[in-house]
């Protein structure tokens, strides 16, 4: 059994460990994917994060998990950023640049990483190009996923998640062996609330006013990379990968 690393841990609380293993990675890569919802940035982001032997972090991740959790423990910001998530809206610059000055030491981390969905805004990109230039580090490549709006809805509408370990199946493109289970924990699979209805639509309505500015932020610093996401999960992920290379030469 492949045991999922903890994506939302590293955000969560001071002295956090972090479960990757030490590195010897000579593809030391900072990366950051770009996309709509649904297009599958997260399941891009696990194949690559296992390529690059890098950690694969992911704030939605972050929300969802406190979504569940009791609400007496969350902070006010935290309930604020849920109640944010649950409309289909971006969670406020503050409380995610505030996460990622707290963890200005992850982002640092020796290995590299994957980020899926995050950064969504200007200010979150800056603050993050700020934390890691304080170790001479910077984003290498920033790769944007695009696919057909009739597509990313199929997406949506196939998507199931495992709320134990977070595994993110599709019902048609990459289906549990047994029907509506998690391969690795045995739990029932959902559906993300945010993956229906008007939700979704504002999600993406959202990612069509406030995100997709960043396409032009990181074409400026030379790192934007288009990815063409149809397909299945590994056709896009050695299509990721020769474009990358295309891009290295
Ligand atoms: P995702 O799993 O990346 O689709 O994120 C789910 C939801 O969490 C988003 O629709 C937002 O409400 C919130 N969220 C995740 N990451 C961020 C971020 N970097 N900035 C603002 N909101 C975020």
């Amino acid at each position: 059994m492949v045991v999922q690393p903890d994506r939302a841990a590293w955000l969560q609380r001071n002295g956090t460990c972090c479960d990757n293993p030490a590195h010897s990675s000579t593809r030391e890569c900072r990366i950051v994917l770009l996309g709509p919802p649904a297009v599958g940035k997260g399941t891009q982001a696990t194949l690559l994060a296992s390529f690059f032997q890098s950690c694969h972090l992911s704030t939605g991740e972050l929300f969802r998990r406190a979504q569940q959790c009791d609400p007496a423990g969350l902070t006010p910001a935290m309930h604020t950023a849920v109640r944010k998530m649950e409309a289909g809206e971006l969670v406020d610059d503050t409380t995610v640049i505030r996460l990622l000055l707290d963890r200005g030491r992850c982002i640092a981390c020796h290995g590299g990483f994957l980020l899926a969905g995050l950064p969504r805004t200007i200010g979150q990109a800056a603050t993050l190009d700020v934390l890691l230039a304080r170790d001479d580090l910077k984003i290498d490549y920033a790769i944007e996923y695009q696919l057909p709006h009739a597509n990313l809805l199929e997406r949506a509408a196939g998507r199931r998640i495992c709320p134990s370990c977070s595994a993110v199946y599709h019902r048609n493109h990459r289906p549990p062996q047994n029907a509506g289970i998690c391969d690795q924990c045995a739990v029932e699979l959902v559906r993300r609330a945010d993956d229906m209805g008007a939700t979704l639509q504002k999600r993406l309505q959202t990612y069509a006013t406030n995100t997709a500015c960043l396409r032009s932020y990181y074409f400026g610093q030379g790192k934007l990379v288009n990815v063409d996401a149809r397909g299945t999960p590994d056709e896009v992920f050695a299509r990721t990968i020769t474009v990358l290379s295309e891009f290295l030469k």
